[in-house]
């Protein structure tokens, strides 16, 4: 029917006319169609008043233009795809090459999934209650590093840091480096604060799949008493390709009960739980398979709570929405939980493993349920981990 044949571009497939997903090449800005990419600088005169928006280098632009211009340009994409014949100037790529798309302002991470907060109360404070009495009334984060933030593929380099030994500090490389299987909402749309939760939405432009890479050694050692800092800065990785929020109209969910009322700047009309489905695999096995649905606080609760106080949200901020996981063995985030603190090892492809060892690579993949039963794809975020710098 449509001019692109490509058969992973039908509404079938994760990839179809349904989730048109954004990134950028060395050429500009492109749409992903199957898989294969389809430039848009070559056809910004189809677009009218948004030509300059898809010429751009970056999603940059794009993202501070707002929802109006979002829900015009997905529209018109969606005529241009889905026509018989091509767009004058229309030709398709491959996806290779894409680069990060966004540049990344601030970077937060939450900490949303109680599974995954319980687990790990558990496992670094055996003795105390896993969850602090805070997290149910608290989206509870810390500022990351928008710096380190790497596009898909990139190599992560297993990283040095003060880690705790029974002979006193030492430093070196991480004994135990980790992932965390997470979803990243990329913001948009004017400079503003103190939003309510319905106000977050408009500033929310996609969502992106992320890998919040994290040593364990130098975390267990720095964490108290201000958070995460060393442990986790090194790099995180975000999916190259970011599928539009209005994508998962379908998938909207209401997230389970959080056993108290919330303050009224935190209550959200129609709640933002999306049924995303994650999978990470690990040297090519299937490991887990987390439930985003799981998740106890939503995006427009975290936006509206990080800029409560006055602080501004601005085009380019990542918010990641912590580990995801579920209740089940096989639905935990992180391999600290998979593993239980290095306990429990794991069958890899035919070997037994705790953390990561170079040469290791984990691909996290998503999908969510779209119109008409299809679906809706998240690119893949894939890292492969290379040996300490000597
Ligand atoms: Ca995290």
């Amino acid at each position: 029917m449509t001019w692109i044949e490509d058969p992973a571009f039908t509404a079938d497939e994760p990839f179809g006319p349904q989730t048109l997903p954004y990134g950028v090449l060395p050429t500009g800005i492109a749409v992903r169609v199957g898989d294969q990419a389809l430039p848009l600088r070559p056809i910004a005169d189809h677009f009218g008043r948004l030509a300059d928006l898809v010429s751009a280098s970056s999603l940059n632009p794009l993202l501070a233009a707002g929802r109006t211009a979002w829900s015009e340009l997905r529209a018109r994409l969606t005529e241009l795809v889905t026509a018989s014949s091509a767009p004058r100037g229309a030709t398709l790529v491959p996806l290779d090459g894409a680069v990060l798309p966004f540049d990344v302002a601030d970077y937060v991470d939450f900490y949303s999934s109680r599974n995954h907060a319980e687990n790990v109360g558990r496992i670094f404070r055996p003795d105390g209650e896993p969850l602090l009495p805070n997290w149910t009334h608290i989206p509870i984060g810390y500022h990351g590093r928008a710096g380190t933030v790497v596009v898909s593929g990139t190599p992560i380099v297993r990283p040095h840091g003060q880690r705790r030994t029974s002979d006193g500090p030492v430093f070196g490389p991480t004994g135990r480096l980790d992932i965390e299987a997470e979803v990243g909402f990329v913001c948009g749309g004017p400079v503003a604060s103190r939003l309510t939760p319905s106000q977050a939405v408009d500033h929310v432009f996609g969502v992106a799949l992320v890998n919040d890479w994290s040593a364990r050694d130098v975390q267990a050692w720095e964490y108290q008493p201000l958070g995460p800092f060393l442990g986790k800065s090194f790099a995180t990785s975000v999916s190259a390709w970011v599928t539009p929020l209005e994508a998962f109209a379908v998938a909207r969910v209401t997230p389970p009960p959080l056993g108290n009322d919330v303050l009224p700047y935190l209550v959200e009309e129609r709640p933002w739980g999306l049924d995303i489905r994650l999978e990470v695999e690990w040297n090519g096995d299937l490991v887990s398979k987390p439930p985003f649905r799981a998740m106890s606080w939503t995006f427009a609760q975290q936006l509206a709570h990080l800029s409560a106080n006055g602080a501004t949200v601005r085009p380019g901020d990542l918010i990641a929405s912590g580990t995801v996981s579920g209740p089940a063995r096989d639905e935990r985030g992180s391999f600290l939980e998979l593993s239980w603190g290095g306990r429990e090892p794991v069958r890899v492809a035919g070997e037994e493993r705790t953390f990561l060892e170079d040469g290791d690579t984990v691909r996290i993949t998503a999908t969510a349920p779209g119109e008409h039963g299809s679906l809706v794809g998240l690119a893949e975020v894939v890292g492969t981990i290379t040996p300490a710098d000597v």
